[in-house]
């Protein structure tokens, strides 16, 4: 029997909270971790209840789309809603965390990230990591197979 590795398996959690995304500039999903147990996840997306960019097209300003929450936003903002602790956690993101989420990631105490694939890497973004002490690692995303087995009678 093979088990999945806990990095793979929050990794994966991220790529299928990506596939939520609703901001067609870029599909990206974020899992935050406590003692080794989801606590959050989110993925980038229109406010609850507002409309899609996948449906009205991106509000570009500045090149960036101000639409979508970040996924690294929405993760947190639902341990703010919920009454969770972040101190400590982990995150594992799909893509390496804007500046703005790099601060909200620092801010809310969360100690480890772990992202698989490049984006923007902002200089300042890694700086300001290491200068709050948050470890930063590249974890490769290998992709999962479900294999479930259907017992027939
Ligand atoms: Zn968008
Ligand atoms: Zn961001």
């Amino acid at each position: 029997m093979n088990r999945i590795e806990w990095n793979q398996y929050y990794m994966a959690q991220s790529h299928l909270l990506a596939l939520r995304s609703t901001c067609t500039r870029l599909a990206v999903g974020a899992t935050i971790v406590r003692d080794k147990r989801i606590i959050a996840g989110g993925y980038n997306g229109s406010i609850a209840g507002g409309v899609h960019c996948s449906d009205e097209g991106c509000y570009v300003i500045d090149n960036h789309c101000v639409r979508t929450i970040h996924a690294e936003m929405n993760a947190i903002i639902q341990c703010a809603k919920f009454g969770v602790p972040t101190e400590s956690a982990e995150i594992y993101v799909t893509h390496f965390p804007c500046l703005q989420c790099c601060k909200a990631i620092i801010q809310s105490g969360i100690k480890t990230v772990y992202y698989a694939a490049s984006y923007k890497n902002h200089p300042y973004a890694v700086e300001l990591f290491e200068q709050a002490n948050v470890k930063v690692e590249q974890v490769e995303f290998e992709g999962i197979v479900l294999n479930t087995t259907v017992n027939e009678k």
